[in-house]
């Protein structure tokens, strides 16, 4: 077992982790895989050095919780090459800078060259960016899972409201149970190294994301223990908050009694968030998405509703995915799915280093392959 007094320079309660990661190493007599399906989760799970505390017989995947690296290649060459266009005028979180299209080239190198691309912190941003721009098309690059889209929804609202023509949103948004599903009923299709997956490799149960149960509640999960016959628990982010859901979810396998949990009832409500839902169900309708790694998951993306269709930039500008090959050498999707940890990357902390991220999941600070570099797991 780990080293229990290391903990109070970590921990924020380290008494009650040192009970909770003895009762964890009592209940790990036999190998568990779980995946936490957050990308702050992973990050959590290294800062506070519970990573190198687990018992040996539990391995935690990182899963398709980073915003930033699921996003599609495709979606990012799309990006890119929408920034060199005259009249166009890119806004976007400041994550996507840096994630390297296919041939290289990324929204950072573009705005270098002269592409209007600025950084917003808020959606909303953009409608005063708009305004200001009337003779451009100001794109927002929507990115991420059903914490932020609600956000996106309600920004093209405002918009309406105000009577904004020059304002598009080049929608990428994700959804998170379909991904779950994915994950639990197939191998990924043969994007690239389907091959590799060890017959033996299985996910136990999931940690699921904080941020994004605040929005959708429990019962969007229902599924993975009834169809499924696996455990999930909703997480905080402190690690007596992370270490209580994995005495949950071990403790609901050893019984053979899975369901859904809520650890994070500070912030989760079991039935979520039904006023940001409805936003999203009035400005957006579900589609296919592709997703690095997974490929394209049936009724996984959000797209604009009809209505809103002068919001929506693939139809106002006419565009559409370009097919792209994955970046050359990057192992980021096979992490996504729990198939490899970052480190078996050949190219982990050799060529590929957050100063020189080859690929997304080493760029975010959400990314896996970031959060295994910067704290030297
Ligand atoms: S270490 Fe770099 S190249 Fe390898 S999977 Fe991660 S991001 Fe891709």
């Amino acid at each position: 077992m780990g080293n229990i007094p290391d903990l109070k320079r970590t921990l924020s309660n380290p008494e009650l982790c040192g009970r909770l990661l003895e009762r964890l190493h009592k209940l790990a007599d036999r190998p568990f895989r779980f995946m936490e399906v957050c990308g702050t989760h992973t990050v959590a799970l290294f800062r506070s050095g519970i990573a190198s505390l687990l018992p040996r017989n539990i391995t935690h995947l990182s899963g398709p919780g980073c915003p930033v690296c699921v996003t599609h290649d495709s979606e990012i060459a799309l990006a890119v090459g929408l920034a060199g266009r005259e009249n166009i005028h890119i806004a976007t979180f400041g994550d996507l800078m840096r994630v390297p299209a296919p041939d290289g080239e990324s929204l950072k190198k573009a705005k270098a060259a002269g592409a209007r691309v600025d950084i917003v912190y808020s959606p909303l941003e953009c409608l005063e960016l708009a305004a200001a721009d009337p003779g451009s098309e100001l794109v927002f690059l929507g990115v991420g899972f059903e914490t932020t889209s609600p956000a996106v929804g309600a920004t093209v609202l405002e918009a309406e409201r105000r009577g904004l023509k020059n304002f598009s949103v080049l929608c990428f948004h994700k959804l998170v149970p379909p991904a779950l599903r994915t994950l639990l009923t197939a191998p990924p299709p043969a994007e690239r190294g389907a091959e590799s997956r060890n017959a033996e490799q299985g996910i136990d149960g999931f940690l699921l994301p904080g941020h994004v149960s605040t929005i959708l509640g429990l019962d969007a999960y229902n599924f993975i223990a009834e169809e499924y016959d696996r455990p999930a628990v909703v997480a905080g982010f402190e690690p007596a908050d992370l270490l209580q859901a994995l005495v949950e979810l071990l403790e609901m396998k050893k019984m053979g009694k899975p369901s859904v949990k809520n650890e994070y009832i500070r912030a989760v409500q079991r039935n979520g968030n039904p006023r940001a839902r409805a936003v999203l169900n009035q400005v957006f309708t579900t589609c296919n998405a592709r997703w690095r790694g997974l490929g394209e998951i049936a009724a996984s993306g959000l797209c604009f509703r009809d209505e809103f269709a002068g919001y929506d930039a693939m139809r106002k500008l006419g565009l559409s995915l370009p097919d792209t090959r994955p970046i050359p050498g990057c192992m980021c999707g096979e992490a996504l799915s729990g198939l490899i940890r970052p480190p078996q990357c050949p190219l982990f902390g050799k060529v590929c280093t957050p100063q020189n991220p080859v690929g997304p999941c080493m760029v975010s600070t959400e990314g896996s392959c970031a959060a295994y570099y910067n704290y030297g797991i």
